[in-house]
């Protein structure tokens, strides 16, 4: 790893941890707060865990696949 990359990475971590912060202090220091927010327009929602993995969702919003399965065993029925 480059010097320049090992720089972009430490930057992105410290941008990360400031988007965490400014969760955070928007749901009242609550990480179960955060976690379960409502707003997924808001541009910091993917990034709200201080992490790049957006896989983890809302438990609110069900995903398409959870959809499909659900519609599939509908059908069934
Ligand atoms: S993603 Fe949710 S918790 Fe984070 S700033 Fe936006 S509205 Fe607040």
């Amino acid at each position: 790893m480059t010097k320049a990359q090992s720089l972009k990475i430490k930057q992105l971590s410290k941008i990360l941890k400031a988007v965490r912060e400014r969760c955070l202090d928007c749901s009242a220091y609550s990480p179960y707060e955060v976690k379960m927010c409502v707003m997924p327009q808001c541009s910091l929602y993917p990034y709200r865990f201080g992490t790049l993995n957006s896989k983890e969702e809302n438990p609110l919003v069900k995903s398409t696949k959870q959809s499909k399965r659900d519609s599939s065993v509908e059908e069934r029925e």
